[in-house]
């Protein structure tokens, strides 16, 4: 049974106005499970020195994030942890912070482990210097040991950087450029507050390129303010002209409430929900149409990409910076507002730069929040992965893994799928769960069907309501 998603089938025919409405609802984007927003305060600092002491002598490969979290300019549509300031010096003083949060964690883990994977996000990492970057790649490469085949990756904010700057990040070592790109249209730039022309982004993938990095990403955005139908076609058609190895398209969530930035951008601006179905569906038949092939959520890749190939033969996993082709190994998060996961417990790093500068000032782990999973939480994750990645979920392989009956264990969820089925998203079979063709663009509500702590908190809420 094939569970890769439909490459060549209209899309049209499968995804339905219909099926977005009912079941294109808002929910995690399954980067961890359970989501960040379970983490709580009784994991601290002791508790990631204790787990990361464990994992000393261990020869796995790990997998790093640094998250740079300045930018120059503030992008109204944003719901990251960053800093908006023109003052460049101050990047000085974070990487003297940084140096000291890797010192504590080598003390913990070990000099000289192993990395396979090496991302740099933000915020904007591309508003270091050339020689903050070298420093940076510096220490780095001091207490880490870079595999020759390592994946080392970083968000490129096309404003901040030059041939010259892609030039020098080459030299450093990186392979993978993603560029935040999200509508090439001017007057959607100018409500986004983000102006950044197609010719200049064409310019820098040349030149990515030419100087023979392995894999760019564009990320794009739907749903943004004066984006229309027709507006978002000619991205789409522009970004097609591009031809990146990756796409990364995401559906814009307003939500001013939570997100002060998006206060500037006037409600009146936003395409309606029909106009939002529409895009969405344009944008996979554009891009199944120009060859790439649909991940999963969110995500489109060329056939040779190692992201496609993965795919095909069933390696796909997800962690926090999306789809990957790694294994699933530790990750080790450094920089303000940080999330790392090793083994089974999850860790999160101070959110505003004062508390993360004060903890590495007290010589101790700027950690202010984490979680231990339970069982529970790893059988769960382990079919919501299944989900996100293959498509398919095998009963047998779960209970296996896990000791468990899968239809004990999961009889509220097998209940709950009923609907899903006779939409035609999901095929329950005797020995396994298989994502549809319709169902691969809606698996994140299929997920959530798995998602224990979801459901508790929405009967929580009820609840608090009733009473
Ligand atoms: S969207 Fe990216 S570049 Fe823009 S303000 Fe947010 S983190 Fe910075």
């Amino acid at each position: 049974m094939s569970a890769a998603p439909p490459q060549a089938a209209g899309v049209r025919e499968v995804l339905t106005e219909d099926l977005l409405r009912k079941f294109d609802t808002p929910g995690p984007r399954y980067t961890s499970y359970p989501t960040a927003d379970r983490f709580a305060e009784n994991f601290g600092p002791a508790d990631a020195v204790r787990v990361l002491e464990a994992r000393k002598g261990s020869s796995a490969p790990l997998s790093l994030y640094v998250h740079i979290p300045f930018c120059e300019s503030l992008c109204y549509y944003c719901g990251c942890n960053k800093i908006i300031t023109k003052h460049h010096e101050r990047a000085g003083e974070y990487l003297d912070a940084l140096e000291a949060e890797l010192a504590l964690v080598v003390d913990s883990l070990g000099a000289g482990r192993a990395v396979s994977q090496l991302h740099f996000g933000g915020g904007s990492p591309t508003f270091l210097s050339d020689a903050e970057l070298t420093r940076a790649m510096t220490v780095l490469g001091t207490a880490f040991q870079l595999t020759p085949d390592s994946e080392i990756s970083i968000e490129v904010d096309p404003r901040t950087v030059t041939p010259d700057r892609l030039a020098h990040l080459r030299t450093l070592g990186f392979n993978r450029l993603s560029f935040g790109v999200q509508d090439f249209d001017a007057d959607v730039q100018q409500a986004m507050h983000r102006v950044q022309s197609f010719e200049m982004v064409k310019s820098l993938m040349q030149s990515a390129r030419a100087l023979g990095y392995d894999s760019i990403n564009a990320d794009l955005i739907y749903g943004l303010p004066k984006q229309t139908p027709e507006s978002f076609a000619q991205t789409v058609e522009q970004i097609g002209e591009l031809r990146p190895d990756r796409i990364a398209l995401y559906a814009y969530a307003h939500l001013p409430e939570r997100f002060k930035p998006q206060r500037r951008i006037a409600e009146a601006d936003l395409p309606s929900a029909a106009q939002r179905i529409a895009m969405l569906g344009d944008a996979i038949a554009g891009f199944l149409a120009r060859d790439y092939c649909y991940i999963g959520m969110d995500h489109f890749a060329l056939p040779n990409d190692s992201l496609a190939v993965a795919q095909r033969e069933g390696r796909l996993q997800r962690n926090f910076q999306g789809y990957s082709t790694q294994p699933d190994c530790d990750l080790v998060a450094l920089g303000v507002s940080a999330i790392g996961r090793i083994g089974a417990c999850y860790y999160q790093n101070a959110k505003t730069l004062p508390e993360y500068y004060e903890s590495l000032a007290r010589r101790q782990l700027p950690v202010v929040r984490g979680y231990a999973s339970t069982a529970d939480d790893e059988l769960r994750r382990d079919v919501i992965m299944a989900l996100m990645c293959q498509g398919r979920v095998d009963f047998a392989a779960v209970e296996r893994a896990h000791g468990v009956s899968f239809a004990e264990a999961f009889a509220p969820e097998l209940e709950a799928l009923r609907d899903m089925a006779a939409s035609g998203l999901v095929g329950l079979e005797r020995a396994a769960l298989q994502v549809t063709a319709s169902g691969w663009f809606l698996v994140r509500a299929i997920a959530m069907v798995f998602d224990r702590h979801l459901r508790e908190s929405q009967a929580q809420r009820r609840f608090s309501r009733v009473i």
